[in-house]
Formats: structure tokens, sequence, C-alpha cells
């Protein structure tokens, strides 16, 4: 597939960076990933917002502008060989002559290329995901989407060692958020959501799921939910651009739930996910 590297289209595999690059010797830089539908680019000012606010975040000038951007992806997604993809976006601090921590005058690294979008399957639909809870040992800016993802990698890894899909990360006794998604709860019929802070992602899919609550009038709250509410609640959802609003029907080996619905994906999660892809279908 093409991708789009520092001003130039060229395939994938005729892509090269430099291994004096930032991104590859300090993790510095940020990213996007992009849901692409039938070659639409889903949310995709949303997305370049949150690209703003990282690179400012880490105080590296955005090298292109909205228009820029646009059209970069505009064109990676036409020469796709599939129409649904998940596409990435991202900037390093680019390649010095020496490596040297301080900012060096030199050019930023761009990056952009798409992949075919996996999407859950049904049966993942269907019965829900199985999580584990692992202590956030990750640092304090975890509003920003950088690259530095090493940690989440190895909760990940983790969750996926136990034959789990997904890690939920416990911050001093609160839920903050998956290793790559946002996490809601339900509990007496209430969508609960924990807040934007430094200790989380601000998910495009989490703004837009609290958009839909509010719209249809669903009950929701947003405030810090701690991790005994997380244990005891009705429904547990990760949310993300790639996964839309997925179910967790097991937390560390125990259904999650009450009763009959216990260990399935429950009501509220299922209406929302109705909503999620009726408003994204329109
Ligand atoms: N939190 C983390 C750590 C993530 O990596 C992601 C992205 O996949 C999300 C949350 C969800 O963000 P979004 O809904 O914008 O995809």
């Amino acid at each position: 597939t093409t991708c789009y590297l520092n001003g130039q289209f060229l395939p994938l595999s005729a892509a090269r960076i430099s291994p004096l690059d930032r991104g590859f010797l300090f993790a510095d830089g940020a990213y996007e990933v992009i849901p692409v539908y039938s070659r639409y680019p889903f949310r995709c000012e949303e997305h370049l917002r949150r690209l703003q606010d990282s690179l400012d975040g880490i105080r590296l000038a955005n090298p292109l502008s909205i228009a820029q951007w646009q059209a970069v992806i505009a064109q990676i997604i036409e020469a796709a060989p599939f129409a649904d993809q998940s596409l990435y976006l991202q900037v390093t601090r680019g390649a010095d002559t020496k490596r040297d921590q301080p900012f060096p005058a030199v050019p930023p690294t761009v990056f952009a290329f798409t992949a075919a979008l996996t999407r859950p399957s049904d049966e993942m639909r269907r019965s829900g995901i199985a999580a584990i809870t692992l202590p956030d040992i990750r640092w304090g800016r975890c509003d920003l989407k950088t690259v530095a993802l090493l940690p989440n990698i190895l909760a990940r890894q983790q969750a996926v060692d136990a034959g789990c899909t997904e890690s939920i990360l416990i911050r001093e006794g609160f839920l903050t958020e998956g290793s790559a998604s946002n996490i809601f709860i339900v509990r007496k019929g209430i969508i609960l959501a924990p807040p934007k802070d430094h200790h989380m992602l601000p998910g495009t899919t989490y703004d837009l799921v609290l958009e839909l609550a509010a719209r249809h009038g669903a009950a929701h709250e947003v405030r810090p939910v701690t991790e005994a509410e997380l244990r005891d609640a009705d429904e547990v959802w990760m949310t993300s651009s790639t996964k839309e609003v997925l179910a967790v029907t097991t937390l560390d080996g125990q259904p999650v739930g009450h009763g009959a619905d216990a260990g399935r994906p429950g009501p509220v999660g299922r209406q929302m996910l109705a909503w999620y892809v009726d408003f994204r279908e329109q």
C-alpha cells in the first residue's frame, strides 16, 4: 500500500527512516488512529484536533495545516485496496546527527499509512470480551497520545497471556482506562464515565458515547469511578475508534453483572452500540 513520508507518497515497503530518528531513540512523537468506513474518515476533525493537542503538549510544532492533513489522508485512503481502513498518522521530532536529549533544530518526521480495519468479530459482539485489571504504572500525561506505549504494550500482553483481550488500569483505587481503550461502567441503569484528566486519553469514542447518551436522554454521570464500583458493575464497556462500544463480560475471571445477564452483554451497552452504529451510518 501507499504511505506518506515527509512530503512524498511512496510504497510502504520503500519508506525509510533514519535510526537517529527521535521516534526510534526516545519515543519522542505523537500519533493518531482514524477509522475509515467506505473510504470516509470517521470523526476526522476530532482526531486532527487531538493530534494538535498532543503536539502542543510535547512542544512539537504541527508540520501540516488541517487542510494539508486532510489532503494527505484523502490520498492515502484513495490509494488503498480496501474500503474500511485503520488510518495511522505519526509526527516525531525528527532525526538529528547525534543522540542528545534537548530538542534539535531539524525538521520533524511525518508519516501516515493505512491498513485494513479489523473490526470486533461476531463472537466478540455476541459474548463480549474478557479483561484483567492491572495497576496503572504510566506517567502523568496520559492525556497526550504519544508513541511512548511501552506500559500499554506490557499491560496488553499480560491480558493476552491470561487469555484475555484488554487490560483495565487502576490508579490509586480509581478506574483510569484500558491499555488501548476508554472504559465505561453501568450501575443501576446509569452510565458512569471517569472524568477526563491527565491520567487518561480523551477518547474520540468516549466523547461520542457521552454525546449520544445526552442526545437520547440516557442517564449518565461523569465522575471518578472506584475499583469497587468497577468490580460490582452491572455492565462494563470498552470504547475505541476501532472497537466502537464493546462489552467486557468477564473481569479477572469473574462474570460482569448480576442475575440472568451476568457474563453477557447488557441492555444499556447494546442500546449504546445501536445508537453509535446509527450515527456512524447516517
Ligand atoms: N485510551 C487509550 C490508551 C488508547 O490507546 C485509545 C485509542 O485506541 C483510547 C483510549 C480510545 O481513543 P479513541 O476512542 O479516540 O480511539
